[in-house]
């Protein structure tokens, strides 16, 4: 027994037959080949935090202004866990793609457009602490490279496509999302501020570092001298702090170390803001019915 796989691409509805690094599969893809972008015309990709840093910098856009201009979200799971896609024209095409020159963004494209038509599924057997990564063959009509006469081993055609950095950054967020879905109702469903703060983290990189580096949050965490200064220029170290933080957010797991009473004091800020606000609309209210009473004895 395996629990359910956390999958690249997502839509697979089944568990598909799990393949190894060493599995052969026929396959080739080239310019030239007749269905040569046939799959960007029916993209459907969605993205990890890593794809997310690389099209930023390749587009020179902040995150948000990647998020708002070339995705759109999509829920992971039934508890509203936000996921994010590239965004296609109504036909479906991506936008990155540029006519018969292909990809336009290929030395940086992402997770899923590496794969395919290989599916990355990160799964764990029943009793193991260990996820593990294995691999799915998507066959599409479309898709000619099936035909082609070539064999490849999965691990192979994984190493072609540069997918080893990619999986490398991305691969803590994978298990915390397979963690998520494993858990089921075990960790009941994450409120709207945990689902936020988790759309932040994995996407947002630069939101979620103003955030890191905000007052609030260095009265209520401790971090270890230099790391600050560390997430202030370093997005991949973000990122990986970013899957740690989450862990804490999600599972309630003691991943990093908050400021002795940071909650009472935090409850006690908000006391006294509350309480402030109280007695400012109390004394709003006496100055209108001292004008009021006023008004009165003037007439
Ligand atoms: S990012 Fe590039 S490879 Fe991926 S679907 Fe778009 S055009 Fe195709
Ligand atoms: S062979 Fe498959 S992956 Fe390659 S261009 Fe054609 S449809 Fe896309």
């Amino acid at each position: 027994m395996t629990d359910p796989p956390f999958d690249i691409p997502f839509k697979s509805p089944h568990i598909p037959a799990a393949l190894s690094a060493d599995t052969r599969i026929r396959f080739r893809c080239y310019k030239g080949i007749s269905c040569f972008n046939a799959c960007c015309r029916q993209a459907d990709v969605t993205l990890a935090p890593y794809d997310i840093l690389r099209l930023k910098r390749r587009l020179g856009l902040s995150s948000s202004e990647l998020l708002n201009q070339y995705t759109v979200p999509f829920q992971m799971d039934q508890d509203g866990l936000p996921g994010v896609k590239l965004k296609t024209r109504d036909d479906g095409t991506c936008l990155q793609l540029d006519g018969e020159a292909g990809c336009s963004v290929y030395e940086d494209r992402p997770t899923v457009c590496r794969y395919y038509p290989v599916a990355l599924l990160t799964l764990r057997e029943k009793g193991s602490s260990q996820a593990e990564e294995r691999y799915a063959l998507v066959k599409e009509d479309h898709c000619k490279g099936h035909e082609e006469d070539r064999q490849i081993r999965v691990g192979d055609f994984r190493a072609e496509q540069g997918c080893a950095e990619y999986d490398q950054r991305n691969r803590e967020w994978y298990r915390l999302i397979l963690k998520k879905r494993s858990a089921g109702p075990a960790v009941g469903k994450p409120p709207p501020v945990s689902l936020k703060l988790f759309f932040m983290a994995s996407y947002d990189v630069d939101n979620f570092r103003h955030f890191v580096l905000s007052d609030g949050f260095r009265r209520t965490y401790v971090l270890p001298d230099g790391l600050y200064a560390r997430l202030e220029g370093d997005d991949e170290a973000l990122l990986s702090f970013g899957y740690r933080f989450l862990r804490q957010v999600l599972f309630g797991e003691r991943t990093i170390e908050e400021v002795a009473n940071a909650w009472a004091q935090r409850v006690e800020n908000r006391r006294q803001v509350w309480e402030a606000r109280r007695q400012a609309e109390r004394e709003r209210r006496m100055a209108e019915e001292d004008r009021k009473y006023q008004d009165g004895r003037d007439t």
